[in-house]
């Protein structure tokens, strides 16, 4: 290693030898490659594939008894990883047939691209290539790819999804805390989507999706969901993402309209869910979803960038314990229709004219702390009944407004907003803030629009005979 260290520009190279298996320094006019102490192994040069160790549980008893048992992997960047289909939801444009075969002796199908071999072995300490059997037995596995009749060595790996996901929020997410709980997410652009995948991170059980949008190429831009996803629902690119996330999630899909035709679907989903999310774009799909989920007594958080995402905000609503959308807009008319136009749905929706409304640009760096806040509010709903290390926020998310803004955007009530730098008590870009106001004791959806009414014009309701306890559409 020294004498690389020690080298000259220009004057060696490393080159992979594949028939030696081992990096050599190739002397510039030198006849013969000089050998250096680094093994394949060291340099991570083989292949690498695989394997579920959930699997091979559940086939175990078929392995014990067939000696060999075929499967399906992904083919990945020319050979250089393989992993067994599987594993997730998402698989490689190439496929290819492999076996697993028990002990010496057996041989693969005609048409076998990928062997994986297990030998029993005494002990199966923290070896990544060692698979411990429900029987207790362990097995190290070794596997080969055969290219042009020549057997290539593969470094094989066991994955075991769910507790190796785990470790990862350990100690603030327990592995179980979050899997019987559902989430309904209405409205999958940007933050919506962004949200539902990183609640699937967090280890939630159970999804259901709304929304009527196929994934268009501009979405692409700030979309978790990519150029080779274009033209499908998305809720069913973002499912498929939720099952990358979390493999075992469950995740209903409704490709609907949000209109009141669909109340009654909507009922029945919002009825289901521990908590619901909000990202449309339009008052009319916001204020229906308030609609029901103040009927129905769940929890709702509320989305929304601003134009051109300069800020955005984020309104959560406990019914009947905090203000609600409709709530929101008869005290905040201005900030409640400030929202970006970011879909082509919701661009025709309010098209009032024949001239078209175009779908506001916007980044996804200035949405994403939006749907950050979002998920995150969400979480804490989700483990409202749980003690977990994240309680303690619930002191600090109280409000039921949230505002961020990305930059001091003129020509708004923002733009003479100090300088981050400068500001330490005044209000400032890229910190959020709750903020409180209170319920509409008139509002016709969460307050007592009747009686309210009746005691501004000094009428006594018990003189007045029945009426309908809330205004309706039917
Ligand atoms: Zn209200």
């Amino acid at each position: 290693m020294k004498a690389i260290a020690e080298r000259k520009p220009g004057r060696t190279k490393l080159v992979y030898d594949k028939t030696r298996r081992t990096i050599v320094a190739v002397a510039e006019g030198a006849q013969t490659p000089r050998a250096l102490n680094i093994t394949a192994d060291d340099a991570d040069m083989f292949a690498v594939v695989t394997l579920s160790s959930r699997w091979f549980r559940e086939q175990w008893h078929q392995i014990t008894r067939d000696r060999m048992v075929s499967s399906l992997f992904n083919f990945w960047d020319e050979g250089d990883a393989f992993t067994q289909c599987c594993l997730g939801a998402q698989a490689s444009s190439s496929i290819i047939q492999g076996a697993v075969l028990l002990g010496h002796g057996t041989t693969p199908p005609d048409g076998t691209q990928l062997c994986v071999l297990l030998s029993p072995v005494e002990d199966s300490r923290s070896d990544p290539s060692t698979f411990t059997a429900p029987d207790g037995s362990a097995h190290r596995a070794v596997a080969w790819r055969t290219v042009n009749n020549a057997d290539e060595a593969v470094t094989a790996v066991f994955a075991d999804v769910q507790p190796e996901l785990a470790t990862r929020r350990s100690c603030i997410l327990e592995t179980t805390v979050l899997s019987d709980k559902s989430v309904l997410c209405i409205g999958l652009g940007t933050g919506g989507a962004h949200a539902a995948i990183e609640l699937a991170k967090c280890g939630v059980g159970r999804f259901t999706l709304v929304d009527q949008d196929r994934l268009s190429v501009g979405n692409v831009a700030r979309h978790p969901g990519g150029i080779s996803q274009v033209g499908r629902f998305k809720v069913n690119v973002v499912r498929d993402l939720i099952h990358e996330k979390n493999p075992d999630a469950q995740v209903l899909t409704y490709p609907i309209k949000l209109t009141y035709e669909n109340r009654e679907t909507l009922k029945q989903l919002i009825a289901q869910a521990s908590v619901v999310i909000c990202g449309t774009d339009n008052r009319p799909s916001k204020l229906l979803v308030n609609q029901l989920c103040v009927e129905a007594n769940v929890v709702a958080v509320y989305g929304g960038a601003f134009r051109r995402a300069y800020g955005g905000q984020i309104l959560r609503v406990r019914p009947k314990r905090s203000p609600c959308h409709e709530c929101f807009v008869a005290a905040m008319p201005e900030e409640a229709s400030d929202v970006e136009v970011s879909s082509a749905s919701d661009a025709n929706d309010i098209a009032y004219s024949d001239q078209p409304v175009a779908v506001e640009p916007g980044l996804s760096l200035d949405v994403l702390p939006i749907a950050n806040m979002l998920t995150k509010l969400a979480l804490l709903e989700l483990l409202a009944d749980k003690p977990t290390s994240l309680s303690v926020l619930n002191r600090d998310f109280d409000a039921p407004w949230y505002l961020w803004l990305n930059r001091p955007e003129p020509g708004t009530q923002y733009a003479n907003w100090p300088p981050l730098s400068e500001s330490s008590d005044e209000m400032t870009i890229n910190r959020w803030y709750g903020i409180y106001f209170e319920r509409d004791a008139a509002c016709p959806v969460c307050g007592d629009f009747i009686s309210t009414i009746a005691a501004s014009y000094g009428l006594d309701l018990a003189s007045l005979g029945t009426l309908p306890s809330s205004p309706t559409k039917d």
